[in-house]
């Protein structure tokens, strides 16, 4: 069954993993090469970052230090003999080379835009510094530090110490003298009293050089006004006007100068004041030429070189400068934005990479949600309505559109199982309908097919009847042979019985050794015909396993529609009937209602006989056991009778019955015990030394207090043990052998007399029997009664009385009805008779009667 199948679909979980692996290899591969991208290009932004980083800070660095320069530049304009200054200027501009070094690029990596500018920032610093050198050497030096001043000394300083010199010897010579005559000197004549006399003119000359030398050294002291004013920068105003009063009294001079020029060529003037006119002549112009041009320097404010190279070279080059540090500045920006775009880049692939996977991810879970919807959850369903569909009966056949190893296998499992389940459920159907040891129907099918045949029946307007068949002795069989015997035996009883039978009718097994024929379309006369059948083919014997089985059938029969038109009444019926032909030994019996009594009111009957236990309304019926030769009676069975208020005698078997079943039977058989020892006591004290025989039930066996009871009521009644038999069935013996060993001692042990009751009827082994502490047999009634007429029940009846001596028991023979039995069995050897030809079981005191006529009288009356 199990072959393999070839796979037709292709396996989902397969399909999965391969397209789970797929997109796994594709987000890795992904990942990792955008994760080795965006490494890379983060590194090289990093480094470029640095880099930049690295080069503001240089940057920032320089625009300091060209800062701090100039302020030391400034310090030492105002400080010039502190030198530190000057040396703090250089090392600035030394760092200041070194960094823009330090800021070039050392392997290609990008700001290539830098090298140009920085070329150009670090000629400039340069610059910067030859030019601070120059300013510095100006500062030192106060004649290069101010331009006017070299004019002056080199010139103007000069030129005024000759005019002085010259100017004072003209006047000394031109000074008119009074006195000496003969130092006549040009100017002075001498009058004719001889007393020099000084001309007009010469005292003019005289006057001239005089006011000549006066304004000169006005001028000379205006001049130096006008220095002190312009170097100290005290004030602009007085300037101006100093210059003017230079021109005006550079114009008096000059009138003076003409005058003595007029006299010197008049030939008036002596050797040192025409010289002197000479040299005016020749130096005043040089002078007033030197002075305007100092003039004009101071006017056009580049009368200090320092500041002049401060304003005109410094100054614009630390403009430069800036510009360029600026445009560095420019450049690195630009550069770190192109970093910051370049950082953007590597978020954007991240953030595409990161959307690309979220997509594949979206992507595969749809897929899968698709596919599991399409190829799982849907067959899932469809398996799901289809168990459904079958729960309930119906049927469905599966349709998938897309099927897949694992959902073909489900829906192969699906069939399988519905096979499975359809199997069992008919394995199961047919187990609740059949009985499992013989495979007739039971009891539900029976009835099942006893509801449609009374359909058919009533719709029909035909009888039809319904047998009970109990076996008799089957509990033996399965008790003493062991079950599997009793097991083979029902089955063979079933295919004899079925062998009786139409195709039409119904056998079941109901249980136990009872079994149920449905007879459909069947009249009360014609199943009587087949009950009798019955009966005959049962009695031949059953052989199984060598053992030739002998046993009987009580057939009870109730009838549609007289004794009922439900199956339950007609079960009820044909168990009542079957009951009653047990009972009276009919073989069959049809149900009848005046009989039916007792079972309907068996639950009253239980309360009844509970009550009448216990209040003393049961009684002992006493039957003699006589001896066969002395003839006289040694004893008496006790036997049990209830006369029930309402429904008369009730047959102690079927008292026993009832006791045993509802748990009454120790209570019951203690009356008995007690009842029937006491009466043994009374007939004692009579003079009438007879034992007693009492009955037990199988179920007195199993009580644990049966033998203290017994010993307790013997010692109450002072009675000896020897007095007192106990009978108990040989089948009840069997049902539980190691029990009956266990009591049966205990009994003995007592001193009491155990008789084998209803010999013959059970299958006890001899073997087993000569293990029992027994005393007496007692050949059952049923060989008995008919030995007279059946010679194969006297045969069995010797053989028992032979054995049972054989055994060294006592042998009783009961249901001696008549004479006849009565000889022979004594023929036979038999110890003791009992039966209704020696007495029927009469109430106690009527016994004491009998006893006492019959003490001293043959019991056969001879
Ligand atoms: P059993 O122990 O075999 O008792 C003998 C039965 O045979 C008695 O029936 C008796 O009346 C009947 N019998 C005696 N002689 C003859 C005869 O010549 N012909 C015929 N046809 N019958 C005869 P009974 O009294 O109806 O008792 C039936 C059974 O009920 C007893 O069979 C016994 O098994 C049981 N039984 C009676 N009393 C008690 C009792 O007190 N305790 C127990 N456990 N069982 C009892
Ligand atoms: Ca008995
Ligand atoms: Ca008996």
């Amino acid at each position: 069954m199990l072959q393999k199948r070839k796979p037709k679909y292709r396996s989902l979980r397969t399909r999965h993993i391969s397209l789970a692996l797929l997109l796994g290899f594709i987000m890795i591969a992904g990942a990792s090469i955008g994760y080795r991208t965006t490494l890379i290009d983060s590194q090289k932004a990093d480094e470029l970052l640095h880099q930049i980083t690295h080069q503001s800070e240089h940057l920032e660095h320089i625009e300091e230090l060209i800062h701090a320069s100039y302020r030391s530049m400034d310090l030492f304009l105002l400080e010039p003999l502190q030198t530190e200054h000057r040396q703090a200027v250089t090392k600035y501009i030394d760092q200041g080379i070194a960094s823009i070094n330090e800021m070039r690029p050392v392997d290609g990596t990008g700001l290539d835009d830098l090298d140009e500018p920085l070329a150009r920032l670090e000629r400039q610093i340069k610059q910067f510094g030859i030019e601070a050198e120059q300013l510095f050497e100006i500062r030192i030096d106060p004649l290069r530090q101010y331009p006017t001043m070299g004019i002056i000394s080199r010139t103007l300083m000069p030129i005024r110490n000759n005019i002085v010199f010259i100017l004072s010897e003209a006047i000394s010579e031109a000074k008119p003298v009074i006195t000496e005559p003969a130092d006549e000197k040009p100017g002075i004549t001498k009058s004719a009293d001889e007393k020099p006399v000084i001309t007009e003119s010469a005292y003019d000359i005289y006057t001239d050089f005089v006011e000549l030398r006066h304004y000169f050294d006005r001028m000379s002291l205006v001049f130096r006004l006008f220095m002190v004013n312009r170097n100290g920068g005290f004030n602009s105003e007085s300037i101006t006007q100093q210059a003017t009063i230079i021109e005006e009294i550079y114009a008096q001079i000059l009138v003076r100068l003409t005058h003595l020029k007029e006299h010197d060529q008049s030939g008036m003037i002596g050797f040192d004041g025409s010289t002197a006119i000479e040299v005016l002549e020749a130096t005043l112009p040089v002078w007033l030429e030197d002075y305007r041009s100092i003039k004009e320097i101071n006017d056009s404010g580049d009368w200090r070189l320092d500041t002049l190279i401060m304003q005109k070279k410094i100054l614009p080059l630390t403009d430069e400068i800036t510009r360029t540090i600026k445009t560095i500045g420019k450049a690195i920006k630009l550069e770190n934005s192109q970093i910051a775009q370049s950082y953007n880049q590597i978020r954007e692939t991240q953030t595409l990479l990161l959307a690309a996977l979220i997509v594949i991810i979206v992507i595969y879970i749809i897929t899968m949600l698709l596919s599991l919807e399409k190829m799982v959850f849907r067959p899932i369903a469809a398996v799901a309505r289809a168990l459904k569909a079958e729960a309930f009966g119906e049927k469905q056949e599966l349709l998938l559109h897309t099927r897949t190893r694992e959902t073909q296998d489900l829906i192969d499992a699906f069939y399988e199982m519905n096979l499975q389940v359809r199997n069992r459920q008919m394995a199961l159907e047919y187990q609740a309908l059949h009985d499992a040891l013989t495979g007739l129907p039971n009891r539900t099918l029976i009835q099942e097919r006893m509801d449609y045949q009374l359909m058919a029946a009533k719709r029909e307007e035909q009888p039809m009847a319904l047998f009970i068949l109990d076996l008799n002795r089957f509990k033996e069989v399965n008790d003493t042979l062991g079950h599997h015997i009793g097991d083979q035996l029902l089955i063979d009883v079933g295919q004899r019985f079925k062998r009786c039978m139409r195709e039409v009718d119904t056998i079941a097994r109901l249980g136990g050794d009872e079994f149920a024929i449905l007879l459909p379309n069947t009249a009360r006369k014609q199943s009587q015909t087949v009950a009798e059948k019955l009966i005959e083919t049962i009695k031949e014997p059953f052989t199984i396993e060598e053992n030739q089985l002998y046993i009987g059938v009580s057939i009870g029969i109730a009838c549609y529609p007289m004794d009922g038109e439900d199956h339950n009444t007609l079960m009820q019926h044909a168990d009542v009937a079957m009951y009653n032909a047990k009972l009276n030994h009919l073989g069959y019996a049809h149900y009848n209602v005046a009989e039916d009594d007792h079972s309907v009111g068996r639950l009253s009957l239980i309360q009844d006989l509970r009550h009448a236990i216990r209040h003393n309304e049961l009684e002992l019926y006493f039957q003699p056991k006589v001896d066969i030769y002395e003839n006289i009676p040694v004893g008496a069975e006790a036997l049990l009778r209830w006369k029930h208020p309402e429904l008369g005698f009730i047959a102690p078997d079927q008292l026993v019955d009832i006791a045993e079943g509802v748990g009454l039977i120790d209570e019951l058989t203690s009356w008995v015990m007690n009842r029937a020892i006491a009466q043994c006591a009374i007939y004692h004290k009579e003079g009438l030394q007879l034992g007693i025989s009492i009955n037990l039930s199988v179920k007195n066996l199993l009580n644990d207090q049966l033998s203290s009871e017994i010993r307790e009521l013997l010692e109450r009644h002072q009675i000896d043990s020897r007095f007192v038999t106990f009978e108990i069935t040989e089948s009840s013996m069997m049902d539980n052998p190691e029990n009956s060993i266990k009591v049966l001692n205990e009994l003995s042990e007592i001193g009491v007399g155990i008789s084998v009751d209803d010999f013959g009827t059970g299958f006890s082994s001899l073997a087993y029997l000569k293990q029992l502490p027994v005393s007496e047999l007692k050949i059952d009634k049923s060989f008995v009664m008919e030995m007279a007429q059946n010679d194969s029940d006297a045969v069995i009846v010797h053989s028992t009385i032979e054995l049972g001596h054989n055994l060294g028991l006592y042998v009783v023979a009961e249901g001696v009805e008549n004479q006849q039995t009565c000889d022979i069995i004594k023929h036979y050897g038999c110890d003791m008779v009992q039966g209704y030809f020696i007495s029927r079981p009469l109430p106690a005191n009527e016994f004491m009667a009998w006893l006492r006529t019959h003490t001293d009288r043959s019991p056969s009356g001879s």
